[in-house]
């Protein structure tokens, strides 16, 4: 029995005994350990493929366990090879299989068959993936000259020069680094100066109007008043334009007021207006209130202008 507890005897000694284990005289591995003498250990091992057993004939399947005794018998390199002797299950034969690393599979060595069930691809009408072999060099022995050739001919006419090139330059970049870096300062710290500059003028611009600070103001230089000139100029003369024609336009509308009975409106304009003219000026304002609502009529920013009227009269608003 393994010594599973942690019961320490009156007679045991750490010193004389080392562990449990030693005390009672068994091995940690209990009794799969019975024949370590021999370098073999019990272990549970699974059956890889479909066997038939050599005792008895009977078709084992695979995936059915037995207590294989587990031996190391040589290696591949570093890696072991270890070999299983099972028991057959339904006779007294004893069968072995051995693992194969360097082909990463088992092996049947004695006492059984194995179901041959591997994938052969060159029977099934395909090539076979690994080519253990290796791969041989061309056979052509011109070939391969003239492959080193070419290789060598690379080297020399495109690859040396581009090298050689490119030495050269850094070499140039870094021949005399503290002028370089003499040179690049100077100039930061001209142009650090300026940039000061611009921005004390434009804080204080803004300063005085009260502009937020993270506006951005266009450089003032004489491009950027050129442009600003042009643009007020521009802004005028479309004004003047705009004048203009809002006063061609009020005089021809002047002239094509029709010769009707007033309306109720104009009746009630004209007597409105003449309560605060004069008597002998009636005409006069009619003429202006009707200039006054064709203006507000025209007028694309006057909101009373953009309801739709059928019945637009010239110069005349009919509500
Ligand atoms: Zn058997």
């Amino acid at each position: 029995m393994q010594g599973f507890n942690k019961y320490y005897p009156p007679d045991y000694d750490d010193e004389k005994h080392k562990s449990l284990n030693a005390y009672r005289g068994k091995h940690a591995l209990g009794d799969r350990a019975r024949k370590i003498d021999q370098g073999i250990l019990i272990t549970r091992f699974e059956l890889p493929f479909n066997i038939w057993c050599g005792t008895c004939n009977n078709h084992i399947g695979m995936g059915v366990r037995y207590n294989a005794e587990k031996k190391k018998i040589g290696s591949y390199y570093s890696t072991p090879i270890f070999s299983f002797r099972c028991k057959c299950h339904l006779c007294d034969g004893w069968f072995e299989i051995q693992t194969d690393p360097k082909n990463t599979r088992y092996v049947v060595t004695t006492g059984a068959r194995q179901k041959d069930e591997d994938w052969n691809p060159e029977e099934n009408g395909g090539f076979a993936i690994h080519d253990t072999e290796g791969k041989a060099g061309p056979s052509d022995p011109l070939a391969v000259l003239e492959k080193s050739t070419d290789a060598q001919n690379h080297l020399t006419k495109v690859q040396a020069p581009r090298l050689e090139s490119l030495q050269a330059v850094s070499e140039q970049y870094n021949a005399d680094p503290y002028t370089l870096s003499t040179k690049v300062r100077k100039r930061f710290r001209e142009e650090k100066k300026i940039e000061k500059q611009k921005r004390d003028a434009d804080d204080q611009i803004k300063g005085k109007y009260a502009l937020p600070e993270t506006l951005g103001l266009v450089p003032d230089d004489d491009d950027a008043k050129d442009e600003a000139r042009q643009a007020w100029e521009r802004g005028r003369r479309e004004l003047e334009l705009r004048e203009r024609s809002k006063r061609r336009r009020f005089a021809i509308d002047v002239t094509s007021i029709p010769a009707v009975a007033p309306s109720r409106e104009q009746r009630k304009l004209a007597a409105s207006s003449s309560k605060r003219s004069q008597p002998h000026n009636t005409v006069t304002s009619l003429r202006a209130r009707i200039l006054e609502n064709t203006a507000r009529q025209s007028d694309p920013f006057n909101p009373s202008s953009s309801k739709p009227s059928g019945r637009k009269g010239a110069g005349v608003i009919f509500r």
